[in-house]
């Protein structure tokens, strides 16, 4: 691995008007999600000739692009999602921000773009989250959501990967992900698909998205929360929501989360409930698992619960299925015990209320 005295240093550039005190307090007393931004942004370029260069950390604002840039016709386009978190003793921490660079190198691969060294990326999140710590949210619930992205700068309209790149990174204040703070999720099983073998349902990437905001938008005018996508091939097996994984609990204290099978996004939420439930004895398998069989075992009483996790949301109990050949409700709708259970162990590891056996915890400064 390459030492960070190898890589490009953060050049830090003044900010000629930072936000007044008052008016941020006032921004970040109830952030929502995703629509209040910090100071600051970290900005990495890329080309063939120079590899990484230019790395600043400065005022954040808009980015100048060429019409012609890549990204504006082809879309090649990658991201990752992370939280800074506050720990009981006021510092900050990172949630295993080494799996992010690792998915986010795993998506540039597919999406034929560079490799950034998983030091350099951690790294410039590192510095933004400290040098903009003052946008830390006091809300229950409150975290400063981490967005660092890259994407094709190249002015070509020849279709072949780009050869220039920014990789930039923003910060998002954040309260509660869903508005209504709702203790359980309505959710829509859509007859779009969101991946198909062989395609990028395994790169987080804004293709995917861009793909699933009309699937998403039918769900919302229906008056659910989420969409549930089912495989491409049979439209049969349950892969996933539009941006986060599920997981089927059932009565005999098992549970079932779908493989990854190359179309569903590998949760970095996912795999961490997946050593914590392994860890509490529980039979975790990663198995696939049919909208049928979801109706039959709710009906039934076989299934208990189910939920959905991810870094944004957690993990957010699903209490009501619907779709065009299906209605049903999950145990008595509300949220369930085990996942109750589950998301509390994750929230104290992160939160650093519990003590972090597995190392996935990243103290800030
Ligand atoms: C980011 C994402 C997830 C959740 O991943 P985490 O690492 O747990 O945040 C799940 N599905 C999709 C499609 C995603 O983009």
């Amino acid at each position: 691995m390459a030492s960070l005295a190898d890589l490009p240093a953060l050049t830090r550039l003044p900010h000629p008007a930072p936000t007044p005190a008052d008016l941020r307090e006032a921004t970040i007393a109830d952030p929502g999600f995703g629509r209040v931004f910090t100071d600051h942004m970290v900005v990495i370029d890329w080309s063939e000739d120079a590899g990484w260069h230019n790395a600043t950390l400065g005022p954040r604002g808009p980015i100048a692009l060429d019409p012609a840039a890549a990204v504006l016709h082809y879309a090649q386009e990658i991201f990752e999602g992370l939280k800074a978190y506050r720990l009981a003793d006021g510092s900050m921490a990172l949630f295993r921000p080494d799996q992010n660079a690792r998915r986010f190198n795993a998506s540039a691969q597919r999406l034929a773009m560079p490799q950034i060294p998983e030091e350099l990326f951690v790294d410039a999140v590192r510095q933004l989250v400290l040098q903009d710590a003052d946008w830390f949210p006091q809300v229950d619930g409150g975290s400063l959501y981490i967005r660092p992205f890259m994407f094709a700068t190249e002015a070509f309209l020849g279709v072949r990967p780009a050869k220039a790149y920014k990789f930039v990174v923003i910060l998002s204040p954040a309260g509660n992900y869903f508005k209504s703070g709702a203790p359980a999720v309505s959710v829509w099983v859509s007859e779009y698909t969101r991946a198909a073998p062989g395609g990028t349902g395994a790169a987080k990437c804004g293709g995917n998205y861009a793909a699933s905001l009309v699937p998403t938008g039918e769900a919302f005018a229906k008056g659910h929360d989420q969409v549930v996508f089912l495989d491409a091939e049979e439209r049969r097996w349950i892969e996933e929501l539009g941006g986060m994984n599920l997981f089927f609990v059932f009565d005999d204290g098992s549970l079932i989360t779908p493989p990854l099978s190359g179309t569903i996004l590998p949760g970095i939420t996912r795999d961490s409930l997946l050593t914590l439930a392994r860890e509490e004895g529980l039979a975790v398998r990663e198995e696939r698992y049919s909208i049928d069989q979801w109706r039959d075992d709710a009906a039934s009483g076989r299934l208990v619960e189910s939920f959905a996790c991810g870094t944004a949301a957690v993990v957010t109990p699903v209490g009501h299925v619907a779709g065009r050949n299906h209605d049903f409700t999950i145990g008595s709708g509300g949220p369930g015990q085990l996942t109750g259970k589950l998301k509390a162990r994750l929230v104290d590891i992160q939160r650093g209320a519990v003590a972090d056996r597995h190392g996935w915890v990243m103290r800030l400064g």
